[in-house]
């Protein structure tokens, strides 16, 4: 069986990805309306009935923004660290009676037929994790909303066959931005804020070299990025380093206004 992975929305603005088999699967966030999420899985093909958990990785609102209304049509358990479930049942993000279940990184657990393993991000909120899901012997990564990468988070993703990783901004367009205030640039740019698409390239061009070959770049900032802008850092630092296109990778940007690439990988 082939793993299945599309981002059905990825963005500064709103963030949902689905993850699976042709089966059965799991939205990582939901930070899009619940019906911009019912919608993209029909256009991707996916029966909702199909859709097992909702994983989350972290509290901010385009990560959770359309979890509650959602889920009172799927009704499946909700996924995420204590912090992120302490979050969200004390702003009353979740309906009552919602099955939670709180991972902790690291401590990888069993979901039907997948294997999921959370891990630690650094950003500015409540335990934020990161995941890295195994279906049918494939493995995707979804790495978002981080100020730096650090080694660990290598460790943990190398080897995925896709990875979904956050290319956010573009230093020289942020720091040029007269609509942003100071401190927001600082939280940005800091080792809790997000990560510029330079650092991306370096990482994917790293974690290409390690053996992952599908590479979606996530997470752009509406203000302060561009696909075409993102996708040429990226990709020209894997030219850079001798990566041969469609041969050693596949590099796609998602967006947030319509559906991404849709991945069947054997
Ligand atoms: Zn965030
Ligand atoms: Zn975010």
């Amino acid at each position: 069986m082939a793993l299945v992975t599309c981002a059905l929305r990825s963005g500064s603005k709103g963030n949902c990805i689905y993850v699976g088999n042709e089966h059965e699967g799991v939205l990582v966030d939901v930070g899009i309306s619940a019906k911009c999420a019912l919608d993209s899985l029909k256009e991707v093909g996916i029966n909702y009935k199909n859709i097992k958990a909702i994983l989350i990785t972290h509290e901010h609102s385009d990560h959770i923004s359309g979890v509650r209304v959602l889920n009172k049509k799927l009704n499946v358990p909700i996924i995420a660290s204590k912090g992120t479930l302490d979050y969200m049942e004390n702003n009353k993000k979740l309906a009552d009676n919602t099955q939670i279940i709180s991972v902790s990184s690291e401590n990888s657990f069993y979901l039907n037929n997948f294997e999921i393993l959370p891990f630690d991000i650094p950003h500015d909120a409540n335990e934020p994790v990161g995941y890295r899901i195994y279906v049918d012997g494939q493995s995707c990564s979804v790495v978002t909303d981080l100020g730096f990468f650090p080694k660990k988070i290598q460790n943990f993703v190398e080897g995925s066959d896709i990875i979904y990783l956050e290319s956010n901004h573009d230093i020289d367009m942020l720091n040029k931005n007269s609509n942003y205030p100071e401190f927001l640039k600082k939280r940005i740019l800091s080792r809790k804020g997000h990560l510029d698409n330079s650092t991306c390239a370096n990482n994917i061009t790293k974690l290409c070299s390690l053996g992952t070959k599908h590479f979606v770049l996530s997470h752009l900032s509406e203000n302060n990025n561009a696909q075409d802008l993102a996708y040429q850092k990226t990709y020209t630092t894997l030219l850079a380093a001798n990566a041969e296109p469609d041969y050693d990778f596949s590099l796609s940007v998602a967006n947030y206004y319509s559906i991404s690439n849709i991945y069947r990988i054997k």
